[in-house]
């Protein structure tokens, strides 16, 4: 195998570790501080976004993150309202 490529290799492990640990870390301080401050605001709407492809993503209007959830943001806490009807 050519060098450049192992040597590339490297660095993307390197890369994604330090990307997971920070993530890590990050989802730590979210689940403790972050999400119950979160859970104590008003639920709110959440906003649709259209994104390429013609789909549509759910945008958290607190954070402008998308939240991965429909029912609680993942990132801030922030709950949403559930919408009796799916467009
Ligand atoms: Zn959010």
């Amino acid at each position: 195998m050519n060098k450049d490529i192992i040597k590339m290799r490297k660095g993307i492990d390197k890369i994604s570790k330090r990307f997971l640990m920070k993530n890590k870390i990050n989802r730590f301080f979210i689940d403790k501080f972050v999400m119950p401050i979160g859970k104590k605001r008003k639920p709110i709407k959440l906003e649709w976004e259209n994104s390429y492809r013609n789909s549509i993503i759910p945008i958290c209007p607190h954070c402008k993150e998308m939240p991965y959830s429909i029912e609680q943001c993942q990132f801030c806490g922030q709950r949403f309202i559930k919408e009796a009807n799916n467009e």
